[in-house]
């Protein structure tokens, strides 16, 4: 009986090895022991075949206990079925995996983040203008955080002179659309959240329709234009906008948001400067850790903003000046004639 039982395991080894399926598989040791019981019952007592193969108690034994492994088998089988269909049902989208839980683990133990704070994260569709200096730590950090959702806007591509700063690109990706090589280092750090990328230059006529489509703006732009009409459309829709800029030695960063009470960008800043007296950082230069500073401290305000955390940087300007390590947090107040977020008088 050994022997027969070993021959049939080998034959169902050799079946798996060239590929035949399972069902085929048992079908063929359904019928296999169903001859050996034939066998057992019809062939006379002294035969060599039946003496070969066996008792008839014995494989009535045999049919027993598998047949209860079986049983037992199934029963389980199709209780993990029942629980997996049950799962999806019973889960709403903002519950998290072990995979997520454990991703932000260090956010979910800070009282002021916590759980709750990080669903708030994973909800969360946050815009980022630009995929330049400041872009990328922000870019980094709020995909790392967990933000649901990240859209980038940014029309250039990779240069390697962005690369001193830049920290989001390679070497590899020179000459690749920005928001595409932005996309593969957020996917690549973290596969968990979605990236969407904008490979076009923010214009007045689609800023609107793109901002209505998240929370909260993150404006790294490196031009004055773009940075007036990104407060103009955060404004009329009413979106917070965390703005950052840096120059040389020095950058700065402000949450403007006048629909909670706080100025906007044009309150403090009423004019573009005149040409020449911005230059770029093409121009003057800047130090390449000055945007991962004043970018991280952006996607830090962001966090707390999204999960509530703390006193968000509104109504007050933070300044960093590198070269001498000070800081400063001067007071902005919102102006009631402002061309953007006042009424000017009639
Ligand atoms: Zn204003």
């Amino acid at each position: 009986m050994v022997l027969v039982l070993a021959l049939a395991g080998v034959a169902i080894l050799i079946g798996r090895r060239m590929g035949v399926r399972g069902q085929y598989l048992w079908g063929a040791a359904l019928a296999f022991l169903a001859l050996v019981l034939l066998l057992q019952l019809f062939l006379p007592d002294a035969h060599p075949v039946k003496e070969a193969t066996g008792t008839l108690s014995g494989w009535l034994i045999f049919i027993g206990v598998g047949g209860v492994g079986l049983a037992y088998l199934c029963a389980l089988r199709v209780l993990k079925r029942h629980a997996q269909s049950e799962e999806p049902a019973s889960a709403p989208s903002d519950k998290f995996t072990d995979a997520e839980l454990n991703r932000y683990a260090r956010h979910i133990v800070l009282r002021e983040i916590g759980g709750q704070g990080q669903k708030k994260m994973k909800k969360a569709r946050v815009l980022v203008i630009g995929a330049g200096g400041l872009g990328a730590p922000v870019l980094q950090y709020l995909a790392a955080a967990g933000v649901g959702t990240i859209g980038v806007i940014d029309e250039d591509v990779v240069d390697s002179s962005n690369l001193q700063r830049q920290v989001i690109h390679t070497d590899a990706r020179i000459g690749m659309p920005k928001v595409f090589s932005a996309q593969a280092a957020l996917q690549a750090q973290n596969p968990l959240i979605t990236v969407l990328p904008y490979n076009r230059r923010l214009e007045a006529d689609m800023a609107a329709d793109l901002f209505a489509d998240y929370d909260l703006v993150l404006d790294g732009s490196d031009n004055a234009q773009t940075r007036y009409l990104v407060n103009r459309v955060a404004v009329k829709l009413g979106k917070p906008l965390i703005s950052g800029a840096i120059t040389q030695w020095e950058g700065q960063l402000s949450l403007f948001h006048p629909a909670s009470g706080s100025p906007c960008y044009a309150c403090i800043f009423p004019h573009e400067a005149a040409a020449g007296l911005a230059p770029s950082c093409a121009e003057v230069g800047v130090v390449g850790a000055l945007p991962g500073v004043i970018g991280s401290m952006m996607a830090v305000e962001a966090i707390k903003l999204i999960a509530e955390a703390g006193a968000p940087l509104k109504g007050q300007m933070l300044i960093y000046d590198a070269l001498y390590s000070e800081t400063r947090l001067i007071n902005l107040k919102r102006d009631p004639q402002c061309s953007v977020c006042g009424q000017p008088a009639k």
